[in-house]
């Protein structure tokens, strides 16, 4: 048996559902000084996800904010696609969640 649930990319800590992750990630990882998906220094992390087009670093910035400030609702429903294949994981239920 499985079912499916969602991984935080920095630590891999698993949630059932989208908005644990987001939790966990701004709880935990959101001031971070470097960026953990090309590990440049940054100042602020959110700028600097804000600015990267990749699918890495937007899939950051939808934990980070939401994609805050991002008006093209096009580019918003496709990186919210990106951010759920990427993260997806299926969980076996003998194993359960890992909080
Ligand atoms: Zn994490
Ligand atoms: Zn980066």
């Amino acid at each position: 048996m499985s079912t499916l649930g969602y991984k935080c990319p920095i630590c891999g800590k698993v949630f059932d559902n989208m908005p644990g992750v987001r939790r966990h990630f701004i709880r935990n990882h959101s001031n971070l000084d470097h960026c953990p998906v090309c590990n440049k220094e940054v100042n602020s992390l959110a700028k600097h996800l804000m600015r990267m087009k990749d699918d890495e670093h937007a899939v950051l910035w939808y934990l980070y904010n939401n994609l805050r400030g991002l008006r093209d609702k096009e580019l918003k429903s496709k990186i919210r696609r990106i951010v759920k294949e990427k993260l997806k994981v299926k969980i076996s239920v003998v194993e359960g969640l890992n909080y």
